[in-house]
């Protein structure tokens, strides 16, 4: 996997340099309790509903500076029922609310910081969460875990983690939703921290830190995808971005997407970069060009699912690697027949034409590099069909041939697909991939080895090799 962790790191590197432009975010902020409702006293006199909506303030102020909107369900010492105050949220089409409590034991030696979230792993059948809010849980957790962490690391307060519970703000809601329990009032410590303005302003900025680096939910319609996590991970780590508030797991994955993807993490065309004059000069720059196409942003274009012939084509191109080759070289050698890329500057970047792949299509640059590796053929007719759904085992091959990192011989005891025999052009990729946990079959006997690959197959992949 050593080539997974530099990947990793490059990734990290670029990251640095080029930091997600932090998205204006919509806050909804709920300072805990209120007017005839105190919430916690603390022992030194302090209450909760007073250092809540103190620190509600500070952490608007903080956000409103950095160009968020903000929204405080109140303003001053009144009381407001649970019920309105989500009632009042969910009008707001706000990106994410956040309910700001501190908190009170009777073991007055325990201390700290935790945030809750709802968990709809753990239902409470007497606490019943609203619909979207239990499909809001990886949201709301990533969430709660970016300000837990913001709190802790600014305020120094004790970790004590995040906890799932099913309270009301933060189950009945329909944005991601969480309750930061900032300090112990029964604490005497934490209690002196609540009591100080500089420390409730550093709870406040850790606060803000935590929900500034939270990204809005955009893949609305992957929100109960068993793959969630995954495309969240990835979206997250800027791999893949929402097209239209949407993702479309279940579509099958084309060519040129499962290519941009592989060029995500393998990046084969970033030793390209700088030959190429169609890019500026600025180093910087041209690493900013490089930077990771969205998956999702590659035109609206439809992709073509219907293609039957593809499947026989692709048995054709790929009857075994040799041929493959032999393939390859015979292309290379009738390649020079057209100048099609000259008028393009693309002359220094060794290409063959495919009849199907223009130079203006969003993966031109990436089809032509994976070409050039070897990565891809293109098909007898001289197609590449960037558009068209790649099988599973063409993505098993490739992702292989792209990795180059791991042989495997099929033995008795690994080959266990019954619709993937050992003779088949596929076997081993299958098979490796089988082995590190990359890509399961689809049942525990059957692969589906022509069956297209989804991009929620993908996204899962992808999360599994790189964390
Ligand atoms: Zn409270």
């Amino acid at each position: 996997m050593e080539k997974c962790k530099h990947t990793v790191i490059f990734l990290m590197i670029l990251f640095v340099i080029f930091p997600n432009y932090a998205q204006a975010l919509k806050v909804v902020i709920d300072a805990g309790h209120g007017g005839k409702d105190p919430g916690a006293l603390g022992v030194n006199g302090l209450k909760e509903k007073d250092v809540n909506l103190d620190i509600s303030f500070k952490v608007r102020n903080i956000l409103e500076e950095r160009g968020h909107e903000v929204i405080l369900t109140r303003e001053n010492d009144t009381y407001i029922s649970l019920q309105d105050r989500v009632k009042f949220t969910n009008q707001q089409n706000a990106d994410l609310f956040v309910s700001i409590h501190a908190n009170a034991h009777h073991d007055p030696s325990i201390k700290g910081s935790l945030v809750i979230y709802y968990n709809n792993q753990y239902p409470d059948k007497d606490y019943p969460a609203s619909k979207a809010m239990s499909v809001l849980t990886p949201y709301s957790k990533t969430l709660a875990q970016s300000v837990l962490n913001g709190l802790v690391t600014e305020a120094e307060t004790k970790n004590l983690g995040l906890m799932s519970k099913a309270v009301y703000v933060a189950r009945m809601g329909s944005i991601p939703s969480i309750l930061v329990e900032t300090a112990f009032l029964s604490n005497e410590q934490d209690a002196e921290r609540l009591v100080d303005e500089s420390e409730r302003q550093k709870m406040a900025i850790g606060i803000a830190n935590g929900l500034e680096s939270f990204e809005p939910i955009t893949f609305w319609d992957a929100l109960d995808h068993w793959a969630i996590t995954s495309i969240i991970r990835l979206q997250d780590n800027d791999l893949i971005i929402g097209y239209n508030n949407s993702y479309e797991p279940n579509r099958s994955l084309t060519r040129a997407e499962f290519l941009a993807m592989m060029d995500r993490i393998f990046y084969f065309t970033s030793d390209k970069v700088s030959e190429n004059e169609q890019e500026t000069n600025e180093p910087l720059d041209n690493l900013s060009d490089e930077q990771p196409t969205p998956i999702s942003e590659e035109e609206t274009e439809s992709t073509q699912e219907n293609n039957v012939s593809d499947r026989e084509n692709s048995n054709h191109e790929q009857n075994n690697s040799n041929t493959d080759l032999n393939e390859t070289n015979e292309k290379e050698s009738t390649s020079d027949n057209t100048n099609e890329f000259d008028s393009n500057k693309q002359t220094k970047v060794e290409t063959k034409d495919f009849k199907d792949l223009s130079a203006d299509h969003w993966a031109f640059k990436i089809i032509q590099e994976a070409v050039n590796n070897g990565y891809i053929l293109g098909y007898p007719d001289e197609t590449i069909r960037p558009n068209e759904p790649i099988s599973r085992a063409e993505v098993s091959v490739i992702f292989n041939r792209i990795w180059n990192e791991n042989e495997m011989t099929v033995t008795e005891e690994t080959f266990l697909y019954e619709d993937v025999s050992e003779e088949k052009w596929y076997a081993e990729s299958v098979y490796l991939l089988k082995e590190l946990s990359l890509l399961n079959g689809i049942t525990e006997t059957t692969f589906g080895p022509e069956r297209n690959m989804t991009r929620a197959e993908l996204a899962v992949m992808v999360d599994r090799f790189l964390y």
